[in-house]
């Protein structure tokens, strides 16, 4: 049996993650009447390496969130693992983005960040699934929604925010879909117990092996937590060999032992059975714009195909949204909506496409050997990857990593777009 009421809210978010979370703050903040759909409650758990790179812990001070952050586990920067080598690498300076970078579980992070909405006068509905989009003459105006005691809510909005994640199954529902010829990811991790957990760097290795020491496809990550674990994963590229036989479960296996002297852990005791999931990546998913309703987040494939970081671009792709979606209340505009592809385009459109090919040529196993053999003997030249791989370029300054990112995005502008 179901119970129907009706509810009325000016903008309705289908998801209460990174990228809704961050839509119903920005939102609310411009003084929009907004309410957020989350089919779970806070605090719960999200599959993630939980690594927040500097353009993370931006767009989190700018939520006002540096005090509450600064309690979790900071680091400096990257140590890179490959060939038999490490080079420990500093983030990069940048007048915009921080030098560090934190590592916060998802469940307390969500948690935190979904509050912070709910303090700046968004409305969170914590428990409520968005089952299918309200349709009105054409247009999407909200959604239902059902408790998990089957209490049903329409929802009627006069914009939606689509933010459910990689599987968005309401995106879907709106018409949306993923290109399929371009590069996704898969990822698995959990955690391990450490006397290690509080290093001041996160760690990604080029070759993870088997326990004879064979390659296998796949980089491996371990990022200390701060609070007597590590959270290691492995991660996979579609354009890697053997990309759909790989069973992600041995390969995390493999790699846990590959670094279990290293990092004084036990491999065959992890704090709880890996989960993995699917990443979509390099602005993949659209369209990202309908006449009523924008994409924000994993749901728009948002990722940065470099390195997987999805986080950041989720609170930013969601900063953007929230700021169209002000633009056409406030001038009563439905049209405005459609400068949010435009805006991602010019913000995200050259890296993303530089990233995608960078995601094609280190699925070759000779390219991705002789990359990380040279990358290994090079600090000089891993400062500038690590600085173009996290998206850390500078406008105002044309350093190395610059002119060598300029370079590559002259030649693949000429390429179709793959
Ligand atoms: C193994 C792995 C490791 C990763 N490691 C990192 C990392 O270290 N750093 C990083 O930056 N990124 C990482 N990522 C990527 C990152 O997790 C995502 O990019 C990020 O979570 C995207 O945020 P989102 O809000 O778009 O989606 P999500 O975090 O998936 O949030 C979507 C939310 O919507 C809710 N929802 C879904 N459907 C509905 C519905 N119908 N009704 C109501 N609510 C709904 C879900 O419960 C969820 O809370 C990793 C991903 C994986 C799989």
């Amino acid at each position: 049996m179901t119970d129907r009421a009706d509810l009325r809210t000016d903008v309705l978010v289908i998801g209460g993650g990174p990228a809704g979370a961050a839509a119903g703050y920005w939102l609310a903040r411009h003084g929009v009447d907004v309410t957020i759909v989350e089919r779970k409650t806070f605090p719960r758990d999200k599959t993630c390496g939980d690594g927040l790179t500097p353009r993370a812990v931006h767009q989190l001070a700018e939520m006002g969130l540096t005090e509450p952050l600064s309690k979790y586990h900071r680091y400096h920067g990257l140590r890179a693992t490959g060939m038999g080598r490490e080079l420990e690498l500093q983030w990069p300076s940048h007048s915009v983005f921080p030098s560090h970078g934190y590592v916060v579980r998802r469940r307390e992070l969500d948690h935190m960040v979904a509050q912070n909405a709910v303090d700046a006068g968004a409305n969170l509905l914590t428990g409520h699934e968005a089952l299918d989009p309200i349709i009105d003459r054409g247009f999407v105006r909200g959604a239902t929604v059902q408790t998990k005691d089957g209490v049903t809510t329409d929802i009627h909005a006069k914009y939606v925010v689509v933010a459910d994640g990689a599987n968005s199954r309401f995106g879907r529902a709106l018409g949306t879909f993923r290109t399929r010829e371009w590069p996704y990811g898969t990822a698995i991790r959990t955690y391990w117990q450490t006397p290690r957990h509080a290093e001041p760097w996160i760690e990604s290795a080029l070759d993870v092996k088997d326990r004879n020491g064979n390659p296998l496809p796949g980089y491996g990550w371990i990022f200390p937590v701060g609070d007597g674990t590590v959270n290691i994963g492995v991660g996979l590229l579609s354009t890697f060999r053997d990309f759909k036989s790989v069973n992600t479960t041995h390969l995390l296996d493999a790699y846990a032992h590959q670094v279990a002297e290293r990092w004084e852990i036990d491999p065959t005791r992890p704090e709880a059975k890996a989960t993995s999931g699917r990443i979509p990546m390099g602005g993949s998913v659209g369209p990202k714009a309908g006449p009523t309703y924008l994409v924000v987040g994993d749901a728009a494939g948002s990722v940065n195909p470099f390195n997987g970081e999805g986080i950041d671009y989720a609170y930013e792709t969601a900063r953007m949204a929230a700021q169209v979606l002000f633009d056409a209340i406030s001038a009563n505009d439905p049209t405005a909506l459609q400068q949010y592809p435009r805006l991602l385009d010019e913000e995200y459109g050259d890296y993303f496409k530089v990233a995608r090919l960078f995601a094609r040529v280190i699925g070759r196993p000779a390219l991705m050997r002789e990359l990380t053999r040279v990358g290994m003997h090079s600090r000089t030249l891993m400062e500038w990857v690590l600085r173009i791989m996290a998206n850390l370029l500078r406008e105002d300054e044309l350093g190395p990593a610059e002119a060598a990112y300029k370079a590559a995005a002259k030649i693949v502008k000429l390429a179709p777009n793959a």
